[in-house]
């Protein structure tokens, strides 16, 4: 059985409080509940203990890098790091919501993409040896990617694609986004879509980057679709439960001492993916 420290981003409520709620049961460690709200973090730790389990908790807003800086010092403090990271925290304007295509690319993309690379920046470096990283993106980025510009296409399906260039192509979207030309600019017509591209190809970037240049450490990350689940982002007619929603991410995090796959990869329901 694993033991450690394992962290979920955006977990006081929905997908994240289901994958706490079930690394409780299945890891052998501290769990952390994470939220940007200390209140509404402290209510889903209670929940959990109402339900037996006993979560820790810490602060974390993706969006605030002090908020990072602190967690990260935190857990290198207390653990020497982290052997699970999981980011979940994410977000979506809803499909009747108003507000311009242009502030909702730069609003979605800042939380799904920009700040969920800021947390990798600063939580990778403290990952352990034969830790487990497990990046929520959404069957949505591979559905997305279908519809980019063959252009487009070619670098997200790269293996040399590097973050620096996934960086100016996610900035390259919110800016013709703002100006109405992200049509013209071979992007989908979906901001959410955009941000878990992002999401996935640098998932892959990452590993591609352990491999390399931390290969006896056998850390495993990936990014995931957590499949259609019944939380605030979605519909209330989603097939899953929030619990069902957690399998696979969780599956990635607890991935046995010693596997070397999947890495690098697109998984939803427990199995890889195209890409
Ligand atoms: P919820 O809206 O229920 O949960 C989102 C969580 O992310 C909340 O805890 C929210 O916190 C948190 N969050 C948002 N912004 C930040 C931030 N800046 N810092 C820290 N936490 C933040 O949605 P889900 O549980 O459905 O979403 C979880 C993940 O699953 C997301 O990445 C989503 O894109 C992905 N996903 C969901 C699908 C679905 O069908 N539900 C399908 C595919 C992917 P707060 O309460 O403070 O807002």
């Amino acid at each position: 059985v694993q033991s450690g420290v394992a962290v979920v981003t955006g977990s006081n409520k929905g997908i994240g409080l289901a994958i706490v709620r079930a690394l409780c049961k299945q890891f052998n460690g501290d769990v952390y509940v994470t939220s940007r709200d200390v209140g509404r973090g402290e209510e889903a730790v209670k929940t959990l203990n109402s339900e037996g389990l006993k979560p820790k908790f810490h602060q974390l807003d993706i969006n605030d890098l002090n908020s990072i800086k602190n967690a990260a010092a935190y857990f290198k403090g207390k653990y020497d790091g982290v052997d699970i990271l999981i980011n979940n925290a994410g977000t979506a304007f809803k499909a009747s919501d108003t507000t311009p295509f242009g502030v909702q690319a730069e609003v979605t993309l800042r939380t799904n993409f920009f700040a969920t690379r800021d947390v990798l920046t600063h939580f990778l470096p403290l990952v352990k040896a034969g830790g487990r990283v497990v990046n929520v993106s959404s069957m949505l980025s591979a559905s997305g990617l279908k519809q980019c510009s063959p252009e487009l296409q070619q670098r997200f399906h790269s293996e040399d694609i590097t973050e620096d260039e996934l960086v100016v192509l996610m900035q390259r979207f919110v800016d013709e986004a703002k100006k109405g030309e992200h049509k013209q600019g071979g992007w989908p017509d979906m901001s959410y879509a955009v941000s878990k591209i992002g999401v996935t190809v640098l998932s892959m970037i990452h590993a591609r980057h352990l491999s390399k240049e931390r290969p006896k450490d056998g850390i495993l990350i990936n990014a995931c679709c957590p499949g259609w689940v019944r939380t605030e982002i979605a519909a209330p007619g989603a097939p899953k439960s929030p619990d069902e929603g957690a399998i696979t991410p969780v599956y990635l995090a607890l991935l046995a001492p010693g596997a070397t796959e999947p890495h690098g990869k697109y998984v939803s329901d427990k199995e890889v993916q195209p890409w």
